[in-house]
């Protein structure tokens, strides 16, 4: 494999990514440059996990750490009379999508020879990598918001990693996590390219569960994007292989009280416009400032997807409806419920198509805020 190389979108230098970096000296994220692509003659079918794509994944050797991360089960289930295909993203080893993009990034890093790393979350990618961190015996530090769900803090903590919770924002969380970037390595999933480098492996393994075959339409619940744009990178990679000649529609579901990605959709814009936030039950995607706006826009416009913002009043009764269907899952995840009643009721997706939901993160998560939510009383 040549050298991966590292794209600054903002002033144009291209880093080598045999060393770790988090950013471009000029203050921008980096973008991993476009991989080789995946056949199907490629992929390892005897690895029950995402490592089952190894071969497209742009690290020098074998993983050193895996927990059996990826090759989620994709489950047909009834939605509204239509036909829906449930990806259970929340069965992974921490309970989330995160493990993809952990895993892979962890791996990188080891390669690239990192020593402490520190990250911030709202909680779910904070236990993700800091279970992988574990797992490859690196000191690591969490930066979480005060108000993050409880299950999410003692899942971080019993890895092992420090936890530091900070009062405020979750803007304030990234920001003091930035502050410590002199200290440690800033391992962030929402900075760090080869995060997408693993999340890309769900387009793949959407496309070969279908039998090689790509949905119409994927929902996501989305914060900063990481989803959209590992899908959009693994279909770009099938596509330039030959193996698809079409791709999927993509949608990125939001709380409306907390929309940067639908606020710049709707302005036409290109790029990040601000916009007010409140509060919202869907804490994972609760996201003030998405660090690939402009990316992200791109993929869904390139997709001839879009954005979907789903009312606070909503989200309940979607995660409620999901339960009953045997789909366990955390407020966040059920706001693709959600927009999919939506875009049933616009008529934009149709029951006679291929729609698949990403279920982003376990119930097991936030069971107390979810016993809350449906007004289940504590026995
Ligand atoms: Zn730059």
């Amino acid at each position: 494999m040549t050298t991966p190389i590292f794209d600054c979108p903002a002033c144009g230098r291209a880093w080598g990514a045999e060393k770790p970096h988090w950013r471009c000296d000029c203050g921008s994220h980096l973008n991993l440059a476009p991989g080789d692509g995946l056949s199907r003659g490629a992929i390892a079918t005897g690895k029950a996990s995402l490592w089952r794509y190894a071969a497209a994944l742009a690290l020098h050797g074998p993983p050193r750490v895996s927990l059996g991360e990826g090759w989620t089960p994709l489950v047909r289930r009834e939605w509204q009379g239509a036909p829906i295909l449930f990806k259970l993203e929340s069965q992974m080893p921490t309970g989330s999508f995160k493990d993809r993009g952990s895993a892979v990034m962890i791996n990188h890093l080891i390669e690239a020879g990192v020593g402490p790393i520190h990250e911030d979350s709202s909680g779910n990618a904070g236990s993700s990598i800091a279970t992988y961190a574990a797992a490859a015996g690196i000191p690591c530090r969490i930066y979480v918001p005060a108000a993050a769900p409880r299950a999410k803090l003692v899942q971080i903590a019993a890895s092992g990693a420090e936890v530091q919770p900070i009062v405020g924002t979750r803007q304030s969380v990234t920001e003091a996590a930035l502050a410590a970037a002199g200290e440690s390595f800033y391992a962030s999933h929402n900075w760090h390219p080869y995060f997408i480098e693993g999340t890309k492996t769900l387009a793949f393994e959407l496309w070969e569960q279908l039998g090689f075959r790509i949905p119409d339409n994927i929902l996501v619940p989305t914060g900063y994007g990481s989803n959209i744009l590992g899908l959009d990178r693994g279909f770009d990679e099938l596509e330039r292989a030959g193996e698809i000649t079409a791709r999927p529609r993509l949608f990125a579901v939001q709380a409306a009280n907390c929309a940067a990605l639908a606020a710049a959709w709707t302005a036409g814009a290109d790029g990040f416009v601000p916009f007010a936030a409140q509060p919202t039950i869907a804490d994972g995607i609760a996201t003030m400032r998405p660090v690939r706006t402009a990316e992200v826009l791109r993929a869904l416009r390139r997709s001839q997807g879009g954005v979907a913002a789903v009312a606070e009043a909503e989200i309940a009764p979607a995660l409620a409806a999901m339960g009953r269907l045997g789909l366990f899952v955390e407020p966040t995840a059920a706001t693709a419920g959600a927009a999919l009643n939506q875009l049933l009721r616009a008529g934009t997706i149709t029951p006679d198509e291929t729609t698949v939901i990403v279920l982003t993160g376990h119930g097991l998560k936030a069971a107390e805020r979810i016993g809350e939510i449906l007004g289940i009383e504590a026995g």
